[in-house]
């Protein structure tokens, strides 16, 4: 409605009781792109102003302008290939930090009483993993303070600050973390996370162009797919609404069309239809190691992915295959990134575990079907590998969870298959007539 009093941001006027609305405590998150440039700044603006005018307690959390982060990782690593990890955070928050003050600057333009906070000013606090630090504890009472006072917030995401004073931020793609982590903190109604697109789809829609967008998916499903390559939020944002059972919510921070609901991220027993699959994700950062002449006997698969755990690399699919004269092959990916370590820690215990050949090759994909109605219903599996078979596609190696699928193909099929395991689960979007 748009007869609001403008006095309502005035916490003493009586309209804002008497309001429709109930007052809920909202935490509204912009991501890059929506904070791009000074104009999306602004439509970030109204866009606050219009849940705030609803008598709705509004904090923000904002990410850097879109590349910023990307240009700030650059400049460190132009300099040291290896930088101290809290400087390179000092460097890589200040993206955060320029965008808080901007929208808290827009947002007093129009009205709308706000000011800017720092992770250091929440506190909120990181264990001392820089580049990637984990979330020891967030206080909440300065925030709440601000609401109280009819103030928003703008807090920057992505950042926080360790025990010893040092700027930490919580690795790329962080600030949907920050912002789950302040629902949590001040018992947030819903965490709205504002992006790009208008929600969850059953899949790319750049690479199935069928793809549906998902009213709901359940916090299990959208774990899942985050962690097998689907982008929208960062894996450890839904771990983290999981285990706070805080409301999710992502949607598009351009969209003027009626539908502007996004896609609610929900409990398994929610009560909606569930899907056999809720969607497909594919990941082309993988590289396949492959080892020749392992020996056959207790303790060799223990002695490899134990070195390669001990050095940080995680280890994704795994297969093993009968080689020659009591020995297998081993065969399992690894992110792109961690390849050329992997090798290196391989060749280190080569000796001692005695194994022949390392090989590695990169033209792969992994594609995962994901859904907790497979917890249920048999078959998904075999929709998979009948639906790869028909159209030629070899699979090199399977991984599955309660809840997914995965297969390692080649890179080359990746458009086929996955256009095609979309329309095997019934994933489709009916087409108009047309
Ligand atoms: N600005 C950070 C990044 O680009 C954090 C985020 O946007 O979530 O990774
Ligand atoms: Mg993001």
């Amino acid at each position: 409605m748009s007869t609001l009093d403008p006095s309502q941001g005035d916490p003493s006027s009586p309209l804002k009781n008497n309001h429709p609305h109930k007052s809920r405590t909202i935490v509204m998150k912009f991501g890059g792109t929506s904070v791009g440039d000074l104009e999306r700044i602004r439509n970030v603006a109204q866009k606050i102003k219009i849940e705030h005018d609803q008598g709705n307690r509004v904090a923000v959390v904002v990410s850097a302008m879109a590349g910023v982060t990307n240009q700030m990782v650059k400049y460190c690593f132009d300099l040291d290939t290896m930088p101290a990890m809290e400087e390179y955070d000092a460097v890589v928050a200040s993206g955060e930090q320029v965008t808080s003050g901007l929208v808290a600057i827009a947002l007093n333009k129009i009205g709308v009483p706000a000011r800017s906070f720092q992770g250091w000013q929440v506190p909120l606090i990181t264990d001392d993993a820089h580049g990637k630090a984990g979330i020891e504890t967030v206080d909440g009472t300065a925030i709440k303070a601000c609401l109280d006072q009819d103030i928003v917030p703008v807090i920057a995401g992505f950042q926080g600050v360790d025990r010893s004073g040092r700027i930490a931020t919580l690795g790329r793609g962080g600030s949907d973390t920050s912002a789950v982590a302040f629902a949590a903190a001040i018992k947030a109604d819903q965490c709205d996370i504002y992006t790009d697109v208008d929600g969850v789809y059953t899949t790319d829609p750049r690479i199935v162009t069928k793809a549906k967008k998902l009213d709901t998916i359940t916090y299990e499903e959208m774990l899942e797919l985050a962690s097998v390559g689907a982008k929208v939020l960062q894996t450890r944002s839904v771990a983290l609404a999981m285990r706070e059972k805080v409301r999710v919510r992502v949607l598009s921070s351009f969209d003027k069309t009626d539908d502007s609901s996004g896609t609610i991220v929900v409990d398994e027993n929610e009560g909606m239809e569930k899907e056999l699959v809720a969607g497909i994700a594919y990941s082309l950062d993988e590289s396949k190691i492959s080892i020749r002449n392992v020996p056959d006997k207790p303790g060799v698969a223990a002695a490899i992915f134990g070195s390669l755990s001990g050095a940080g690399i995680n280890v994704d699919m795994i297969v093993q295959s009968i080689g020659i004269d009591q020995s297998t092959n081993m065969t399992f990916t690894v992110s792109k990134g961690e390849e050329h370590r992997a090798c290196q820690i391989l060749d280190e215990h080569r000796k001692e575990i005695h194994f022949g050949e390392v090989s590695t090759s990169h033209d792969v994909v992994k594609i995962s079907v994901v859904g907790v109605g497979m917890r249920s219903n048999t078959g998904v599996a075999a929709t998979m590998f009948r639906t790869l078979a028909e159209r030629g596609i070899n699979v090199q190696v399977i991984s599955t969870s309660e809840i997914k699928i995965s297969v390692l193909i080649n890179a080359e099929y990746t458009e086929l298959a996955m256009r095609a395991l979309h329309a095997a689960y019934g994933l489709d979007a009916e087409k108009e007539d047309c």
